[in-house]
């Protein structure tokens, strides 16, 4: 498997874990089109390759960042929602180093973990080697 065969594996797995969404090629298509056609909120921008926009996908809104040099997503993320996360009962799920710094969260390494809330999008970052 090359390099972009493997990042189209993980995003795929990534629609499916948290949106419940098959991201199939006309799914990545569109919203790369979307993007490129300036139709999607660009949230930040990282490094001169990679940006991070709002994307709606069938009823659902997520962040997605996107690789600007290999015309390709990277990954999705729920959007952090502040007026939510009062009432929510958090459910954690970690992202790797390269996710939390595309989304502006800091991430300090190995023993570091950073983790998002699929539910109101609020992060938290704890370090296990203490
Ligand atoms: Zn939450």
């Amino acid at each position: 498997m090359d390099k972009k065969q493997a990042i189209t594996k993980h995003v795929k797995k990534r629609f499916k874990q948290r949106f419940d969404i098959e991201c199939n090629r006309f799914v990545r298509r569109a919203i790369i089109k979307a993007i490129q056609n300036n139709e999607c909120e660009r949230i930040s921008k990282t490094s001169c390759a990679r940006s991070v926009y709002k994307a709606k996908v069938g009823d659902k809104q997520m962040n997605v960042v996107y690789d600007n040099r290999r015309k390709k997503i990277i990954t999705c993320l729920y959007i952090r929602d502040e007026a939510d996360q009062k009432e929510c009962n958090h459910e954690w799920v970690e992202v790797s180093k390269d996710t939390a710094e595309a989304v502006g969260i800091y991430h300090a390494g190995n023993c570091y973990h950073v983790e998002i809330c699929k539910n109101c999008g609020k992060d938290q970052a704890y370090d296990s080697s203490g």
